[in-house]
């Protein structure tokens, strides 16, 4: 995608808030879709809803739309009270999954259907169109038809079409669903760095965690209505605030324990399958005899001999090998209902002897690589 940088338009600078969410709720029925949720979004984010299926973030984005009114609560467009404005007068545009191209019309047409609609003239009009189409690469295509095109190509007419208003936020919703794996990662750059030229915030609803850890520059991981951890991609990952955040990004050994000693910025524990001792920097408030969750992420743990202290060190049999190509995921019993997940870099082209199935193995890590969860 390149072309001429479009125009910014937001008054907002970079940085300030240009969208709050105070208090909203909607419900259907019996289903609290969105339960009471804050949320400030600066201008110029990469802002991502990220969650499971259900968990309430096209209803939220369409609440920032205003094709949703939200039960309670305040919508705060750049400064202004827009809870009750309905879509048009908004200073959004929203890029649906599905595209929603008109079929009949030519890309160009399609582009400047909005434009027309809010009775733009003809010659400032074509201009704009001009504009977006060289910006999203696909001048060349301008007299085609939606069904003419590839699925990536679609994808940006869609994008160039929620562009072409030079909106002060894109709501994108599930924006690159439609594409294959290998477009879709490219596209996932190409959007970065779209986004990045144009300045314009983008709020984007996605359930697939790598895309959000992608793209974002920070990310609002959902559940149940509710949001449960806000920050950009590596803070979610590396400090998951609960075992449910934990989960959902990324793979994570979630081990269960009791604390048996808590001080100097280390929490003791010890797990409830094996009794080992474990030990984690952590500078939770903390008690003996508190129920803990020690996660350590699969990446983060080395096979082989450990560093012979007897903690943070584990021992079991190999069960499942996943070969990835880059990685090996390698699932290791260590004792009833005890198993654990280990990644390993496949760094070298040839392996004289790589652990195979029913493999003993030592397992260990290093106490700044757990996390302490104690929700
Ligand atoms: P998905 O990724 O599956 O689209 P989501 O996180 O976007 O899920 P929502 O579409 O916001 O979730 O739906 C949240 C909840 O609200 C779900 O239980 C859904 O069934 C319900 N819901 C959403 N829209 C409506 C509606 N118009 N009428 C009734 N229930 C609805």
């Amino acid at each position: 995608m390149n072309g001429p940088p479009l125009r910014r338009t937001s008054g907002a600078v970079r940085g300030e808030t240009i969208l709050s969410l105070e208090g909203i709720t909607r419900r259907f029925g019996d289903v609290t879709a969105v339960d009471n949720i804050d949320l400030a979004v600066r201008a110029g984010e990469l802002f991502s809803l990220l969650g499971g299926s259900g968990c309430g973030k096209t209803t939220l984005l369409r609440t920032i739309a205003g094709f949703e009114t939200p039960d309670s609560g305040r919508v705060i467009l750049d400064g202004q009270d827009m809870t009750h404005t309905p879509p048009y007068e908004r200073p959004v545009n929203m890029v649906f999954q599905s595209y929603a191209l008109f079929p009949h019309m030519t890309v160009a047409r399609n582009v400047a259907y909005g434009l027309r609609q809010e009775g733009m003239a003809r010659s400032e009009r074509d201009d704009r169109v001009q504009e977006v189409l060289s910006l999203l690469d696909i001048a060349t295509q301008a007299n085609r038809k939606p069904d003419q095109l590839s699925g990536g190509q679609r994808q940006r007419v869609a994008l160039a079409r929620g562009l072409a208003k030079r909106p002060k936020i894109l709501l994108l919703d599930e924006p690159l669903g439609a594409l294959d794996r290998k477009l879709r990662k490219r596209t996932q750059f190409e959007l970065v760095n779209l986004q990045d030229r144009i300045g314009i915030t983008f709020i984007l609803v996605t359930h697939d965690q790598e895309e959000a850890m992608t793209m974002s520059d920070r990310i609002a991981v959902m559940r149940a209505g509710k949001i449960q951890q806000i920050g950009p991609p590596r803070e979610v990952y590396e400090y998951p605030n609960s075992r449910s955040v934990a989960d959902f990004i990324g793979a994570a050994n979630l081990l269960e324990g009791e604390i048996v000693a808590a001080e100097a910025g280390t929490a003791t524990v010890r797990l409830k399958a094996t009794g080992s001792v474990i030990e984690t920097v952590s500078d939770a408030q903390l008690v003996r005899g508190d129920a803990v969750t020690v996660m350590v992420r699969p990446e983060k743990i080395q096979t082989g001999g450990g560093r012979g202290t007897g903690r943070n060190e584990l021992s079991g049999t190999v069960r499942d090998i996943a070969y990835l190509g880059d990685l090996s995921i390698y699932h290791v019993d260590i004792a009833d209902g005890l198993r654990v997940q280990v990644a390993i870099a496949n760094r070298l082209h040839t392996d004289e002897k790589p652990l195979t199935w029913d493999d003993t193995v030592d397992l260990s890590w290093h106490p700044g690589d757990g996390m302490i969860l104690t929700q």
